[in-house]
């Protein structure tokens, strides 16, 4: 008998009716011989609604307790859950993250997990239960409840999967599986039966938002094999695996699309060592994580730097760069938050000139200035307008012969 960790999202849980599907699948599973953990995220959009309440109660929302209100959205998911599976003749319990052992650190938020104690759940499966359990949360080494950042439930589902020894960690959304692009941008895009762990993690990174970052790395850490597939269909969907060295890479296998992140430029600092590093340590003193970096040729001793950042984060890093500049004798720091980015990813790539080459075109002949690039070995991103980021997905998707027929 198997042991399957099963992710529902919000959509997948958005009302009563697709509660009641979830828990029919659920049997379902059961019933062909495994045994399952449920995880669980808030309905719909409700993590939206409550941040905004907590906007219009507080201009500062205390991160303690901002986690302690969003955690309720997984709470009432996971009640139902557990009420439809008993009405459907399974048994069942819910758990909140606490409950299931779910460990973390005190960063509210943006908590990481340090440790997995999911005795009750190990319990719960003796018992011949079905646990749910609330995704996107745990409990810190303070004792304070944490949120694992949005998109979290993912997390939890990778993170119980590994430490229960599950089989599979299948992640129900509302699309079919990972596309060669958002297909609410690209109606044309396909859906990948694969997908490498390097190739998803790039996805993830760059805006592909069906898997959150943290669980692929967590994933292909502690080798899970994810499937993501959807709540509507129950098709089979698409893979996250190990590299297969006998697999012919794509060249590009997918594009995405950012308008999550705002650009700052520090300018007019002086270009000799140890610059840089005090700026960045300044950032990352405050826990905020930078992407892309570009810093100009030098004239006459003086250069810019600019880089990205979340735009949840502009306001702190602002500040951070305010308080460097003097020390640092730059003369000015200018922020931007209506860029967006377009990445291009594929294995293939390595070993394929003329990649970078094919992407600066299409965006040159449609018109498209591009603001900053930036590369791994597998992808390459470049910054512009947010306004023009749907096209260029589109029309790049099209260039590297992406659309399906
Ligand atoms: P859930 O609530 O199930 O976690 P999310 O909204 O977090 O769902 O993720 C699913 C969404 O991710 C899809 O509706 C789709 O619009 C978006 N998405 C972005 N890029 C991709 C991609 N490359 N493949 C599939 N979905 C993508
Ligand atoms: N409900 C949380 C969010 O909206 C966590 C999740 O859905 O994974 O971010
Ligand atoms: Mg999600």
């Amino acid at each position: 008998m198997a042991l399957i960790v099963q992710k529902f999202g919000g959509t997948s849980v958005g009302d009563a009716e697709r509660i009641r599907a979830v828990a029919d699948h659920v049997a379902r599973t059961r019933m062909a011989g495994n045994d399952v953990v449920v995880v669980v995220s808030a309905m719909g959009k409700f993590t939206d609604d409550l941040i905004r309440l907590a906007d219009d109660v507080s201009p500062t929302r205390p991160p303690r307790e901002l986690d302690m209100l969003l955690t309720a959205g997984e709470r009432i998911s996971m009640a139902l859950v557990s009420m439809a599976l008993g009405a459907r003749g399974v048994e069942s319990a819910s758990f909140t993250g606490s409950q299931a052992g779910i460990i973390t650190d005190t960063d509210h938020t943006r908590a990481k997990i340090l440790e997995m104690r999911p005795d009750r759940i190990r319990e719960a499966l003796a018992a011949g239960l079905v646990p749910v359990v609330a995704g996107f949360q745990g409990v810190s080494t303070e004792r304070d409840i944490t949120t694992l950042g949005r998109g979290g439930s993912d997390v939890t589902a990778v993170a119980l999967a590994s430490a229960l020894g599950a089989a599979v960690c299948e992640i129900y959304t509302d699309v079919t599986g990972v596309f060669s692009a958002d297909p609410r941008v690209v109606s044309r895009a396909r859906r990948l039966a694969k997908v490498s762990f390097d190739e998803m993690m790039e996805i993830a990174a760059t805006g592909g938002r069906v898997l959150m970052l943290r669980s692929v790395e967590f994933a292909r850490r502690h080798s899970v094999p994810l499937h993501v597939r959807s709540s509507f269909t129950w098709e089979p969907g698409t893979w996250i695996v190990e590299e297969d060295p006998t697999m012919e890479e794509a060249v590009v296998s997918a594009v995405t699309d950012d308008v999550s992140e705002a650009k700052i430029t520090v300018g007019g600092v002086p270009d000799r060592p140890g610059i840089a590093a005090k700026l960045f340590r300044e950032l990352a003193d405050r826990g905020i994580n930078v992407d892309m970096i570009v810093q100009n040729t030098s004239e006459h001793g003086m250069t810019d730097i600019s880089f990205t950042v979340a735009k949840t984060d502009l306001e702190v890093a602002t500040i951070a760069c305010e308080k460097v500049k003097g020390e640092i004798g730059a003369a000015q720091v200018t922020s931007d938050d209506n860029i967006g980015r377009v990445s291009i990813i594929g294995a293939g790539m390595k070993s394929n000139p003329g990649v970078t080459a094919l992407m600066f075109e299409t965006l040159s002949r449609n018109g498209i200035n591009i603001e900053m690039i930036s590369t791994s070995s597998i992808r390459i991103s470049c910054v512009l307008r947010a306004d023009r980021v749907e096209e260029a997905v589109r029309h790049l998707h099209t260039a590297f012969g992406l659309d399906a027929a």
